[in-house]
């Protein structure tokens, strides 16, 4: 870690998780899962609303909404009764990005898959689970391959390569990918507090990862959080390490927060100081101190 002030740090990050709370919900996908109040649904909503989380929050939000309205009150019901062979076209009409109807579909197939063969999105991640790992690394990776075995029929013959269509939903550590999403869906699903649910108990809030994605690259690293400045599972490592200085049981508490900082602020890496004086880090913010006595 980078940043030398620690006590100052703490201060910080702590204001950030208080402030940044709930109220700040609707600019997140969160919002669309905390709408179902059964925990299953939660869970099976939850899993695909992370899958798509990509781009502006705006897009995300009308696309999950698109796939979920198909599947009613109970997404959960809904996938444990849902045969893609028999209705291979009930999401044809849904894409987004990258992503045509069949990788749309096929992820919702994998989801029903998981649910059908361990009873719950929970339980087929606990089959890799193991306690005993630093964090939660290893099992990812098990999970990620599990649901690659899954059957990708009728939209595909086999899943497709990691970064190719539904095949960029299976993103691996051992890749070295940073797993934003995957990372994401599980503090979901495992830290608890106003935000998260807190659904999955087997699984230590201090084995998580940070989801990284580039508000969270660039805020770390502007705190002294990482050095590291290719954003890949490393990163995510480097950073979760840092935030365990501060709270070594819930290192991933500060992840809304800090990703609303990079969000919300119309940062100008230091060039415009009227920016930096409105700027909830600007105090601790490396770039700004770097730029101020560049420039003075
Ligand atoms: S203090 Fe300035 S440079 Fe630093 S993150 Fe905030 S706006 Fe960007």
């Amino acid at each position: 870690m980078l940043n030398k002030n620690i006590d100052k740090l703490k201060n910080l990050l702590d204001n950030l998780y208080n402030t940044y709370d709930h109220s700040f919900l609707e600019t997140d996908p969160l919002s669309i899962v905390k709408e179902y109040k059964n925990e299953r649904d939660r869970e099976a909503a939850g899993f695909i609303t992370a899958m798509l989380s990509l781009g502006n929050v705006k897009a995300i939000k009308k696309t999950v909404r698109s796939v979920l309205s198909v599947m009613g009150k109970s997404p959960y019901h809904f996938l444990s009764d849902y045969y893609p062979e028999k209705e291979p076209d009930k999401f044809r009409n849904i894409s987004y990005r990258f992503y045509k109807p069949e990788d749309i579909s096929l992820l919702v197939s994998w989801t029903a898959q998981m649910i059908r063969k361990n009873g719950s999105i929970k339980d087929f991640f606990l089959v890799r689970f193991n306690e005993k790992d630093p964090d939660i690394g290893h099992s990812l990776s098990g999970f990620v391959k599990r649901i690659r075995a899954l059957d990708a029929a009728p939209f595909y013959k086999h899943a497709p390569p990691a970064g190719k269509g539904a095949g960029h939903f299976l993103t691996d550590p051992e890749k070295k990918s940073a797993c934003k999403r995957m990372n994401m869906f599980l503090r979901w699903m495992v830290r608890k507090d106003h935000l998260d649910f807190g659904l999955w108990d087997e699984i230590p809030a201090s084995m998580l990862i940070i989801p990284v994605d580039t508000h969270i690259s660039k805020v770390s690293r502007y705190l002294g959080l990482t050095s590291l400045s290719s954003p890949g599972w490393n990163m995510a490592v480097d950073i979760t390490n840092s935030l365990k200085i501060f709270s070594p049981e819930d290192p991933v508490k500060y992840d809304f927060a800090l990703c609303r900082v990079g969000m919300l602020n119309k940062c100008t890496n230091g060039k415009d100081p009227d920016i930096c004086s409105l700027c909830p880090i600007k105090d601790i913010c490396v770039v700004r101190e770097n730029f101020t006595k560049t420039n003075t």
